[in-house]
């Protein structure tokens, strides 16, 4: 990656620009504002990355504001979750904010609305509204209940408050113009009724406001400077800006709502509402499934932070949404796991050699070096003996010369340990090999400095002792979805895309100082991968997920290019 200067995206050319026309830098203020409706997927750690990257960058604050208005989908769990994701991404809020916080005031502003005209109690039901909304082309027709007195209005409001009406009886309405050519400006809904118990505020309110009438006036009670939003709200804008209007006091900083698209990922899908679907019918076991696009399924999957920031920044920010290949991030994964997983071998597919000038009974241990990507990893000790596994790919009987693996005659590095030579091996009846016989050479011990030691041999393969190995379940993961974009369908359901082998459950052999292995640590299974310790291993049963292969294809694809 360059190590130039990052050049400025259109979001900071826009705060450039407002620093340059005289707003002050020490006013500068950002949020990243989630509904705790599910849990944050790789499309919010774009967001996240763009305004805590803004707040770094800048020297200013970033609240972490849960939009919480509608007590029909939000939970503690969620927010709990998303507090946890942001933190381990490795960004720190200035405060911990709800939009519940402000219903009070965001009451008391309605109020001050009706009384100055601007807002009035529609009591028709949800379709009669819709009936009258118009179309972009044909102005919409105003509310019998549109002229209501502000005594009318004030009273019924009060009494939607007090809990006396049932749920879809009234709305408040702001009263701006049915005519208007953005059909969110043909008098949008401020508040519903609804008899729900809200996580944090309980059973003290029984009206709720609506997304536009909060957010705006939820970043101005914050004085949030610039808040930043996804490409949907852009027709939202106008509606951001009147709400202000209303309530805006000059010598306070006025936010100002911009715009940039929604990060899509390619082979799944981003949208918490459809990550749930996956959860509730039992596609995957949570959301922190690792093949779920979610920050805590990558955290689990294996992904580090860094790898997940360094993604985003590379992605960057754009005015048009675009889909960005999944092998990108996976291109990410494996450039931080390269330099910080330790190298282990493992080996998933075994068939049994049998060194047969080795002698019985005897053990030695053999030093390997940690990573060779980090000179203070250091080495440790793996054990070598006459029998070992070694991948059944890994070797043939008969195979041309471009095979450098091990054949029948042909020999072989075992990594930090000997060259061997394969004689012969035995078959089942059905013919199938099952064991290797080889001999090994005593001489040519890695790193013993002997003449032997230095031969080269074509190949190099990973193994481990069968009489010192640890069993363990490996999980490994393929693409949740067969479809690129399976949300983008017409015709078909997201669904229908699932991919039915996105999880395989194998049997690994892996080496002794995998023991102290902890829930969480990162290790590269020597030429299979990166593997992380999975929360359902116990000391009994070590449980590792692959989190990527080692093969970089993203990289070939742009050589390619
Ligand atoms: P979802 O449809 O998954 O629920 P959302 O936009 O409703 O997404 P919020 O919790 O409201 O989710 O989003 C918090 C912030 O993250 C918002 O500013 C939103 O614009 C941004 N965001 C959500 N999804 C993406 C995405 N795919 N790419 C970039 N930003 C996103
Ligand atoms: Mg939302």
């Amino acid at each position: 990656m360059s190590e130039a200067p990052k050049s400025l995206n259109f979001i900071e050319h826009i705060i450039e620009e407002d620093l340059n026309n005289g707003f002050s830098k020490d006013k500068l203020r950002f949020r990243f504002p989630p509904e705790p409706n599910g849990y944050l997927h790789i499309g919010h750690a774009s967001s996240i990355c763009l305004n805590f990257g803004l707040g770094l960058r800048y020297n200013a604050p970033v609240n972490l504001r849960f939009d919480d208005t509608n007590p029909v989908k939000e939970e503690q769990e969620f927010v709990d979750a998303i507090k946890r994701d942001v933190q381990w991404l490795g960004y720190h809020w200035d405060t911990e904010r709800y939009a519940s916080d402000y219903f009070q005031q965001l009451y008391d502003w309605a109020v001050l609305l009706i009384e100055k005209g601007k807002a009035y109690v529609d009591s028709q039901s949800s379709e009669e509204m819709a009936e009258q909304k118009g179309t972009p082309t044909e102005p919409g027709t105003p509310s019998p209940y549109r002229n209501r007195t502000v005594a009318e209005n004030m009273e019924l409001f009060e009494a939607m408050k007090n809990g006396n009406f049932k749920e879809g009886t009234h709305v408040l309405r702001a009263k701006i113009d049915m005519a208007s050519s953005n059909m969110l400006m043909r008098d949008p809904i401020m508040y519903r009724i609804l008899h729900k118990a809200h996580h944090r505020t309980n059973t003290d309110w029984c009206i709720y406001p609506m997304y536009d009438w909060t957010h705006g006036e939820s970043d101005y009670i914050e004085q949030v400077s610039h808040s930043l939003c996804t490409l949907e709200f852009l027709p939202h804008r106008e509606l951001y800006d009147w709400f202000l209007d209303q309530v805006y006091d000059r010598d306070k900083v006025r936010p100002k709502q911009r715009e940039f698209a929604r990060r899509n990922l390619s082979h799944t899908v981003v949208s918490k509402r459809k990550l749930l679907k996956l959860v509730e019918e039992n596609v995957v076991e949570g959301w922190d499934d690792p093949r779920m696009p979610t920050i805590s399924g990558l955290r689990r999957r294996g992904y580090t932070p860094e790898s997940i920031r360094n993604f985003a920044d590379t992605i960057g920010i754009a005015k048009r949404e675009n889909l960005i290949d999944v092998s990108l991030m996976e291109f990410h994964a494996r450039e931080h796991l390269n330099k910080i997983a330790p190298r282990v071998m493992g080996v998933l597919d075994p068939i049994k050699v049998v060194i047969t000038n080795y002698p019985e009974g005897d053990e030695e241990w053999l030093e390997a070096e940690n990573n060779p990507e980090d000179e203070n990893a250091g080495s440790r000790q793996v054990p070598f003996s006459r029998e070992i596994y070694i991948e059944k790919n890994d070797f043939r009987e008969e195979a041309n010369r471009k095979f450098f693996r091990l054949k029948l005659g042909g020999e072989v590095r075992l990594k930090n340990a000997y060259i061997i030579k394969a004689e012969s091996c035995t078959k089942d009846a059905e013919g199938n090999i099952t064991e290797i016989q080889c001999t090994y050479d005593p001489k040519s011990k890695s790193g013993s400095g002997s003449e032997e030691s230095l031969r080269k041999v074509k190949g190099t393969l990973h193994w481990v002792s069968i009489q010192h190995a640890l069993k363990a379940e490996v999980r490994v993961y393929d693409r949740l979805f067969l479809d690129e974009s399976p949300d983008t369908h017409k015709d078909k359901d997201f669904m229908e895309f699932v991919n039915p082998d996105s999880l395989n459950v194998i049997t690994g052999y892996l080496e002794p100082s995998l023991k102290s292995a902890k829930v969480e640590d990162r290790v590269q299974f020597q030429r299979l991968g990166y593997f992380c310790v999975d929360k359902d291993s116990t000391p009994e049963k070590l449980v590792f997920n692959r989190t990527v292969g080692l093969r970089d294809t993203w990289a070939k694809l742009q050589q390619n290019n």
